[in-house]
């Protein structure tokens, strides 16, 4: 237990304080020191089109194994780098290690439509955000273009008139943005007007539920019929089998990644997966044929 002291002299006693300041110390120190000695990676998720089968983009996610500890997952370090400071930080990492890699595969003469990367609300409460975006990708030779930003509803929550602002500037520099994880938040649709974004991803729990659940296939069509509308590109996120494929391309998604095609791969296995004769371009062909239009 920590006790505390209050400006008054009097001291208590609290068990509720005790968890997160002693577990959470270490693991704050060495998140700080795995950025600092490069010890995070990307891992890469290719996105499919699902007319075509061809490459759409790949996804960037990140990857922290720690020493004792092993793998950790993003859904523990990254709410701990928004708690401990550390957001810009992996967020410059994440845009530059992104385009560096891209970069790299364009160099190695493998065709990478796009490179999305995935940036916290915190992010964009960065006023030096859009500069230091700017000059990530001047410094790789990449052009807005080549670049998704995937953020999710909460980007707006929270947060002050600062968040969008910022969020303008960047789609004022020609990079798209993306909205992650569409359905699991609240008050999506007002969020859908006042975000400058290009493109909608339905969250995987609605995707895992297609092939049971009535109601799931229900949204997850009002969501496409919604995103073309609107003139947004619909993706599908945690596509696993051939029959999601199927119903998401019935429903009218453009777009679909998943176990289905690859789990996220390092840059040197996903380079290797763009040349397997099933997969990729030529898997396109493999991919469509497998699943005759409707
Ligand atoms: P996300 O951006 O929605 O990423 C999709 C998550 O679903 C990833 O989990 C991916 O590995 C997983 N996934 C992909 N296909 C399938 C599938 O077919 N089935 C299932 N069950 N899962 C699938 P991951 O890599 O653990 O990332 C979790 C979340 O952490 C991401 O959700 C994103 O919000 C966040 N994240 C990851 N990397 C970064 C980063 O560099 N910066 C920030 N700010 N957030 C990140
Ligand atoms: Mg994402
Ligand atoms: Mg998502
Ligand atoms: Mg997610």
């Amino acid at each position: 237990g920590r006790a505390k002291s209050l400006p008054e002299g009097i001291c208590f006693f609290s068990h509720e304080l005790t968890p997160p300041g002693v577990e959470q110390l270490p693991l704050e120190s060495a998140l700080r020191s795995a950025l600092e000695h490069g010890q995070l990676r990307l891992h890469y998720q290719p996105q499919v089109s699902l007319a075509d089968g061809s490459l759409y983009g790949v996804e960037a996610l990140a990857r922290w194994r720690h020493d004792e500890l092993g793998d950790i997952s993003p859904v523990r370090f990254i709410p701990l780098a928004e708690q401990c400071g550390l957001i810009d930080e992996l967020g410059r990492w994440s845009l530059s290690e992104g385009c560096r890699q891209l970069a790299a595969w364009r160099r190695a003469g493998l065709d990478v439509p796009s490179l999305s990367i995935n940036l916290s609300p915190s992010n964009f409460h960065d006023p030096g955000l859009p500069g230091v975006i700017l000059q990530t990708l001047t410094g790789s030779g990449l052009l807005p273009s080549d670049l998704t930003l995937e953020i999710t509803e909460s980007v707006l929550l929270y947060t002050s008139s600062n968040t969008l602002k910022v969020l303008q500037e960047v789609r004022g520099l020609g990079v798209r943005l993306s909205l992650d994880d569409f359905g699991t938040g609240f008050s999506s649709l007002s969020h859908l007007q006042r975000l400058p974004i290009q493109e909608i991803k339905l969250d995987r729990s609605f995707v895992s539920d297609l092939e049971q659940d009535a109601t799931s296939r229900t949204l997850s069509k009002a969501v496409a019929g919604l995103s073309d509308n609107l003139n947004l590109t619909a993706v599908a996120e945690g596509i696993e089998t051939w029959e999601q494929y199927r119903i998401l391309r019935g429903l009218g998604y453009r777009v679909a990644q998943g176990y289905l095609f690859s789990r996220p791969l390092p840059g040197d296995e996903l380079a290797h997966w763009l040349t397997l004769p099933r997969q990729g371009f030529s898997a396109g062909r493999a991919v469509a044929d497998c699943c005759s239009p409707e």
